[in-house]
């Protein structure tokens, strides 16, 4: 405790002292602590003063740049209390965020690690070959200008940056800042790093190459680890889209349409067949068309699940050809897409190759364990991008490099049932599971439900006057407090079915709305403006978001900037084929399929948004569900009460 900067608060020195035994008996342990109850400064706090006196580093793992951020404004405050030289971290980002070049050019920008990493290798070359001007100048200065290097590196030091600030002034220096990262990992006692560093093999290699450490010297911290394991389950999936496989064609064609297998095919016609399979896997199992033609399917589906060698069976019967000769095509396209690469490695390009992706992700397809994996028909772009998806229902398929670290420490303010997450990582049974009551006092918030509403499908068809007292409630709820309000809706469709029918101009105050396909910045914008609004505007503003989005998780709002949080609905994850998969995998598996793939991921995020209303002791703020079905989360929200008179329980709290 003698690192931790700041007066302690209730649970902190608990959580500390918990701490320190789980790592001095080199375990596991997994946590919850509400929202805003000072995680951070108490892990980082913790497991730094362990790091210290072990010679141990600590990998901490953030999904976001935001929660990065706070690591190392943390970290400062902790080096600021103890004048610790030691005491030192670096924010790693991806190269798209650190590659000065990717962030000039969006065509650069949008590759992926492995085509970044081979872009950033042939620039290095260009330059190491000496020939003038040739290659990148923020890597030319990096290896020529010694001087330079050891200002930047000097000023890192003495300044302990965000990567923000870090790729900002490397860029104003003109060098490279992931090579420069690369130079002062070794320094640095905390490395932030996103999940994927870990999560990653061939990335976590090359971290912990650059960090020259073994794996049992590294103190592991998962932040916001409830989004650990879908996170994973997307990591190990693998897609194919009538988009890609266009991709294809076209690339195939560019450069002279090569033949396969033995001259059987070209690229181009067997990528066209292909998309004809795709598409007719859709029509099939999605939209349930007959052979005559006939629609069977009534309803609108997403998705579907397909027979595990229905794509291969089609294939082979299409082209005539046996499983052998379909090996050898995926050998040949994988074969082929490496030239394209190599070429337009060569030309300065992005080594990218569409028809390696196609390779690689057929190659995996036909190879894939079923026991874990499902394989799905997608729907998506209004019927105009159809694409095929072996889904990974296991997220410890990823996990296996966890017990090789000397300890691991997960948390997160929404994590119950604690056991679930455990055994979906596959930890072991030894891990410490640990929930810290909210520190903040129950009287300084309320939670309200009301039962004459819901967003339940079959009553909302059933019923059409639930809409329309559903946004009575949040216009009279906008409209009578003066108080920064903000209003989660369940998706995108569902806020803009609201904003469709008009409803918005009801709004009698300063309006926020979230876009889907809204910048990072420009969203930080409208946050920031809300939130001045809330502090300088005595009318304060209404701020229209989405449950599980960008906002809800992860922002903070404290005192004005927000005191009332209207949650429309019950965000259950809709009933589409890769829930109903992953909800049977988890009652096969542990018997708990509803449990923990529906009730507690809805209950997160209905948690994470309430969250958003208490930052501190003195926070105060009061939060809404809109549907009849909160009760069936008691065991969670245990202070959530029935309001029959929503807008007099709120002026009864409010006044208090
Ligand atoms: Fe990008 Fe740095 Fe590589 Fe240059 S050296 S390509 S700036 S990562």
């Amino acid at each position: 405790m003698d690192l931790f900067p700041y007066a302690l608060r209730k649970n902190q020195e608990n959580i500390m002292r918990d701490i320190r035994n789980t790592l001095d008996a080199r375990k596991h342990f997994v946590f919850e602590s509400g929202t805003g109850s000072g995680k951070t400064i108490c892990v980082l706090s913790s497991t730094l003063q362990y790091a210290l006196e072990n010679n141990k580093k600590i990998v901490y793992a953030t999904r976001t740049n935001a929660q990065q951020r706070q690591v190392i404004l943390e970290l400062r405050a902790i080096r600021k209390k103890m004048k610790d030289k030691r005491i030192f971290g670096l924010g790693i980002q991806g190269r798209t965020n650190m590659c000065i070049l990717a962030k000039n050019d969006p065509e650069i920008g949008n590759g992926t690690s492995e085509e970044l990493s081979k872009f950033c290798s042939n620039q290095k070359k260009k330059v190491l070959s000496n020939k003038k001007n040739e290659g990148c100048k923020y890597y030319r200065k990096f290896i020529g200008d010694k001087q330079k290097i050891d200002t930047i590196l000097e000023w890192t030091r003495q300044k302990l940056p965000t990567a923000e600030e870090f790729v900002e002034y490397c860029k104003k220096n003109t060098v490279c800042p992931y090579e420069m990262n690369k130079a002062l990992i070794r320094e640095a006692v905390v490395i932030v790093v996103p999940y994927i560093y870990v999560f990653d093999k061939t990335i976590r290699i090359m971290l912990f190459d650059w960090l020259s450490t073994s794996e049992d010297d590294i103190l592991l911290v998962v932040d916001e680890a409830h989004n650990l394991p879908d996170y994973l389950r997307d990591l190990f999936s693998a897609q194919l889209s009538a988009w890609m496989l266009n991709g294809c064609v076209f690339e195939a064609e560019k450069v002279g349409d090569p033949s396969i297998a033995n001259g059987k095919i070209s690229v181009s016609k067997f990528c066209k067949i292909l998309s004809e399979i795709v598409n007719d896997l859709r029509d099939t199992y999605v939209y349930g068309i007959l052979e005559n033609g006939i629609r069977r399917n009534t309803h609108v589906k997403s998705d579907a699940f397909i027979p595990s060698h229905e794509l291969e069976s089609e294939i082979l019967s299409r082209l005539k050809i046996t499983s052998i000769t379909l090996r050898d095509i995926i050998s040949d396209l994988i074969a082929y897409g490496e030239k394209i690469q190599d070429y337009r490695q060569k030309e300065g390009k992005l080594p990218r190759s569409y028809i390696h992706k196609l390779g690689i992700f057929l190659e995996f397809w036909i190879t894939v364990e079923m026991d874990r994996y499902i394989k799905l028909v997608v729907d998506s772009a209004d019927g105009k991008n159809p694409r095929i998806e072996a889904y990974c229902l296991d997220p410890s398929i990823g996990t296996g490099i966890i017990n090789e670290f000397h300890s691991s420490i997960h948390m997160s303010g929404t994590l119950k049932p604690l056991e679930e997450y455990r055994d979906s990582l596959g930890l072991s049974q030894y891990t410490e599971l640990v929930f810290y009551p909210s520190p903040f006092s129950r009287e300084n918030r309320r939670i309200f439900f009301t039962r004459d509403v819901t967003t339940r499908y079959e009553e909302i068809a059933r019923d059409k006057t639930i809409i329309s007292r559903m946004w009575q409630h949040i216009t009279n709820i906008c409209n009578t407090f003066p108080k920064n309000t903000m209003v989660f809706f369940p998706s995108f469709n569902i806020l803009s079915m609201f904003r469709n029918k008009g409803y918005f101009t009801d709004i009698e105050r300063c309006l926020y709305v979230e876009e889907q396909a809204m910048s990072q910045s420009d969203l930080m914008d409208l946050v920031i403006d809300f939130k001045r609004c809330g502090v300088e505007n005595s009318n304060g503003a209404a701020l229209f978001s989405v449950i599980g989005g960008r906002i809800s998780e992860g922002m903070d709002f404290p005192a004005e900037q927000l005191e009332i949080a209207v949650i429309v609905g019950i965000p259950y994850p809709k009933p589409t084929a890769r829930q109903r998969g992953l909800q049977r995998y988890y009652d096969l598996k542990f018997g708990k399929g509803w449990e923990y793939t529906v009730n507690a991921p809805a209950a997160r995020k209905l948690l994470q948004s309430i969250g958003r209303l208490i930052r501190d002791e003195n926070d105060r703020g009061v939060a809404i569900v809109l549907d009849k079905r909160a009760p069936r989360f008691k065991q969670y929200i245990s202070d959530m009460r029935e309001s029959k008179n929503l807008l007099a329980d709120i002026s009864s709290f409010m006044n208090r």
